[in-house]
């Protein structure tokens, strides 16, 4: 593979030449960053008509081992944004994940990532991360408000109360741009947080992983297949997945006091490789890296004009595939809001709680993350005990096998207290309370997710009052399946936030709740 200072190379983008004189802004948005985050951030603010600049350091797509896992979630997001399609047909599709002990054949333990059945995406897909961008990258490059710049490095950055002043090093020179709003998603080195003088707190963890990216042919299943203490990584985990195009993923634990070039050695890589996969089994390598990692974040993701999102904002260990997916949940929550800001449709307060429902997404991703690596790599002697007897206990015991933590894989996160909730107040039973995720059914004509769309939708069972401007009308019968799904009953209704959350759900509703809850979630005090 092709590489460039040490990164691998999936795609040569267009040259991108320094804009003339006089072409120094201002422009409404200015994204650093054409990551998958930054990507997804350009498109779904691209395709709500706002004029968008992405300023991205390489001039490539870069291959290697980063994410494959995409969460169910990341894909109703990616159906909002139109690439859900291209991104699930290409993916492999999974719902189980199994694991492992020791030599046994038999799972210790298994899980299915799709609990609720009837939906119009799985619990996961696996598809490589450059397969994702690129998708992405298409989907940005075909809206003529987009300006991607590859080849563009952000190295001065210069907030004020109206906007932000950025210098920007392309080709042999530089120059001057100047933005309303800057969203920095350059990943976790973030140059704009370094710039600002940021912070970014947390753990760093002491183990090293080995990725080998593997291209083989047969037909394992397309599973999780997580072990403890294999007999081919004696006292270490390994982890096993299936990607498109014949390609696999083996992960090793290694532990922390290691040689590094030795670990990367090709004849130490295929030696852990053919013990996990037994003698006689052709293979190629395609990709080997080593991975630490840290569990941290910012403590603010919004600073004045400037905003953070993925890497850039919070980091986490791979386990539990919460990187990428807590990114794209990131922009999922501020596309909206910045939209209604610049039509001047929100209140105040609505960017503030992008701030505050994403700083809950990543401490519970940090949480989860932090809490799956100390039971892989218990930290003292008695987590050492206390984690063995779950293993030893799930063998034999059913209500251990759920303590057995191989990373909680991601799943999307609630808001019960968020600020742009409106009371649950009409006596609800079951269904989807206010501040959370949307979960999807299916309709006569299609599926519920596609049907809300991005904006505010109110979902209601027979009633047909009138609606705050903004707002749009979905009949639904009390004992459809999403009737059911949300424990409607005739006369009930459930409004929707543009990013598919509920905001409110009345048995009774009158117009004067529904305009007062439309209201609160666009940041307006009522
Ligand atoms: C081994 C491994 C496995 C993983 N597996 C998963 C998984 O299965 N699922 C999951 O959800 N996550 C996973 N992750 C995490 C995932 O890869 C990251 O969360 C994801 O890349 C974050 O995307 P991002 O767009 O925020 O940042 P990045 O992908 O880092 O993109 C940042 C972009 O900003 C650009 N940039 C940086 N500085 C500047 C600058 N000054 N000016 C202009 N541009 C700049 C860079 O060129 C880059 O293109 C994994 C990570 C690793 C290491």
């Amino acid at each position: 593979m092709a590489t460039q200072g040490n990164i691998p190379v999936w795609r040569p983008m267009p040259a991108s030449p320094p804009p003339g004189p006089g072409d120094a802004g201002p422009v409404p948005i200015v994204i650093v960053g054409a990551g998958p985050v930054g990507l997804a951030m350009a498109l779904d603010l691209g395709r709500r008509g706002h004029r968008v600049v992405v300023l991205n350091r390489l001039d490539f797509i870069p291959a290697g081992s980063k994410a494959i896992c995409f969460s169910k979630r990341s894909l109703d997001i990616f159906d909002r944004l139109g690439v859900g399609d291209a991104i699930t047909d290409k993916g492999v599709v999974w719902n189980v994940g199994k694991v492992f002990r020791r030599d046994a054949a038999d799972p210790l333990y298994q899980f299915d990532m799709l609990p609720v059945k009837g939906q119009k995406r799985p619990g996961f897909v696996n598809i490589q991360q450059y397969h994702v961008e690129e998708y992405l990258w298409r989907a940005v490059a075909a809206l003529p408000n987009v300006d991607i710049r590859w080849g563009h490095d952000v190295t001065g950055v210069l907030p004020d109360d109206d906007g932000v002043s950025l210098t920007v090093a392309a080709g042999q020179g530089t120059y001057g741009l100047r933005a309303g709003w800057l969203i920095a998603c350059d990943g976790n080195r973030s140059s704009v947080r370094s710039l600002l003088g940021l912070d970014f707190d947390g753990r760093v963890f002491e183990d090293h992983f080995l990725i080998a990216d593997i291209r083989m042919a047969g037909d394992r299943p397309a599973e999780r297949w997580f072990w403890f203490d294999p007999p081919f990584n004696p006292g270490q985990s390994a982890l096993l997945h299936r990607q498109p195009d014949d390609v696999w993923r083996l992960d090793f634990q290694l532990g922390w006091n290691i040689d590094r070039e030795k670990a990367l050695d090709p004849a130490n890589v295929r030696r852990l490789v053919s013990a996990m996969l037994g003698d006689g089994v052709d293979y190629e390598l395609v990709w080997t890296s080593l991975y630490t990692f840290q569990c941290r974040r910012m403590r603010r993701f919004l600073h004045g004009r400037v905003v953070f999102a993925g890497d850039s904002a919070h980091l986490v260990s791979p386990f539990g595939a919460r990187g990428c997916n807590g990114g794209l949940a990131d922009i999922d929550n501020l596309g909206w809001k910045l939209d209604l800001v610049l039509r001047g449709l929100a209140g105040p307060g609505l960017l503030d709680s992008y701030n505050h429902e994403a700083i809950i997404t990543a401490d519970e991703n940090i949480l989860n993350s932090s809490r799956s690596t100390d039971f892989l790599t218990p930290k003292s002697a008695v987590s050492t005990l206390f984690r063995d007897a779950v293993l030893d206990l799930a063998g034999h015991c059913a209500f251990a096998r759920p303590m057995v933590n191989s990373g909680r894989l991601s799943m999307p996160v609630s808001y019960p207290d968020g600020p742009l909730n409106s009371a649950d107040r009409d006596g609800w039973d079951g269904g989807v309370p206010p501040g959370s995720p949307t979960l999807d059914a299916a309709l006569d004509d299609g599926w519920l997710l596609d049907r809300l769309g991005g904006g505010f939708v109110l979902m209601a069972a027979g009633w047909e009052g009138p609606l705050p401007d903004g707002v749009r009308l979905l009949p639904v019968d009390a004992d459809s399946a999403a009737g059911r799904r949300y424990g409607m009953v005739p006369g009930s209704a459930c409004l929707f936030r543009p990013d598919q959350y509920v905001a409110g759900r009345w048995r009774r509703p009158d117009p004067a709740a529904i305009a007062a809850a439309h209201r609160k979630a666009t940041g307006f005090p009522t």
